[in-house]
């Protein structure tokens, strides 16, 4: 039975990523300041065997070098996720990714202990390409425009966990995330697919950001998370960078038209320009599929979940919170 720190374990993915190491008899202790992780993900884990959790900041140096000591593995997770909310609170985030990560790895690297960074699709920038290959050059847009300061602080990262690989071989392994859902992932910092659902729920249109021609590829966080702990079962997998996702393409629009399909709504779709969707310094990208190759190579992953499969989750999750208190935004 081994311990893993889960550094952002009340977040959406680290929630679940605990629920699956428990599952599996590990035990595993979480840290999360609680900025957009919620308590109420990792609530029902208080006080089961193997479970711990601290609520504080991993830029809280001695803290985070005592749980890495005592760790044996670290999915760090910890980090300000989304645009939206890089372009908001550009300075905090960037300092809260950059300087995390370099605290991990420090403290990892130290008492040589094993750790999974989680970098972002986002990394590859503007890149046309069809299919996003690890080692494809990156197309990054100008410093002017506060959105690609998420894609820089990721890349940073990469950088230094493949620098530490490098020059110490400490193991690491990198994993770019490819729009990665399921249930308690909140729409509050903008997610198009808890928004959807609930606004189909409550029978309000679906805002289409843009023309909606832009497309997506969603992987089932319970399709991820597995993925994530078989990466560090393999030294193979040290030193190296891994797309995780799913490449089931499909455009906003049509997400619009089959959410409203699972959820039985009724609700119509309005488009909403992008100047009104975020704040200035946005650009958006036209398309984003993984190619997976490598990670099926190295762990033969293959994504198991449909786009039907997930809908079907956070459409069901949706409505139990909606019946539970009808008065609540059901998108967190
Ligand atoms: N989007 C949308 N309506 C929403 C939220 C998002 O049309 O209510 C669009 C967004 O502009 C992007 C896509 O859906 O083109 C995916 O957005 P999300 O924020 O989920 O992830 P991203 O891929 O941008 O990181």
């Amino acid at each position: 039975m081994a311990t893993h720190l889960i550094t952002g374990g009340a977040g959406f993915i680290g929630s679940h990523l605990a629920d699956y190491l428990l599952g599996r008899g590990e035990r595993v202790i979480v840290i999360d300041n609680l900025s957009t992780g919620r308590f109420s993900n990792i609530e029902h884990l208080e006080g089961r065997s193997g479970f711990e959790c601290v609520i504080d900041d991993v830029r809280n140096e001695h803290l985070l070098d005592e749980l890495i000591r005592r760790a044996d593995r670290v999915f760090h997770l910890a980090a300000s996720v989304g645009v939206r909310l890089i372009i908001e609170r550009q300075t905090e985030s960037l300092i809260n990714n950059i300087l995390g990560t370099e605290r991990v790895l420090r403290s990892a690297s130290r008492y040589r202990k094993s750790v999974l960074i989680t970098s972002t699709s986002e990394v590859y920038g503007k890149s046309q390409k069809p299919v996003f290959s690890e080692s494809d050059d990156r197309i990054m847009g100008p410093t002017d425009k506060a959105r690609w300061g998420y894609a820089s602080s990721k890349a940073t990262d990469e950088f230094l966990a493949l620098a530490h690989y490098q020059e110490s071989k400490l193991p690491v392994v990198v994993v770019r995330l490819f729009n990665t859902v399921g249930p308690r992932q909140t729409g509050r910092y903008g997610m198009v697919i808890p928004n959807f659902v609930a606004q189909a729920l409550k029978a309000q249109p679906l805002s289409v950001f843009g023309d909606g021609t832009q497309t997506r590829c969603f992987a089932h966080v319970h399709d991820v998370v597995p993925a994530l702990v078989e990466l560090m079962n393999r030294p193979a997998a040290y030193g190296k960078v891994f797309n995780i996702g799913s490449n089931e393409e499909i455009s906003i629009n049509q997400l619009a038209e089959r959410v409203i399909q699972k959820a039985g709504s009724n609700s119509a779709i309005t488009y909403v320009p992008y100047e009104a969707a975020y704040p200035p310094g946005f650009e958006d990208m036209e398309r984003r599929v993984p190619d997976l190759r490598r990670i099926g190579d190295v762990i033969g992953y293959r994504p198991r979940k449909t786009l039907d499969d997930i809908l079907a989750d956070v459409v069901e999750e949706q409505r139990r919170h909606l019946q539970a208190e009808p008065n609540a935004g059901a998108a967190g």
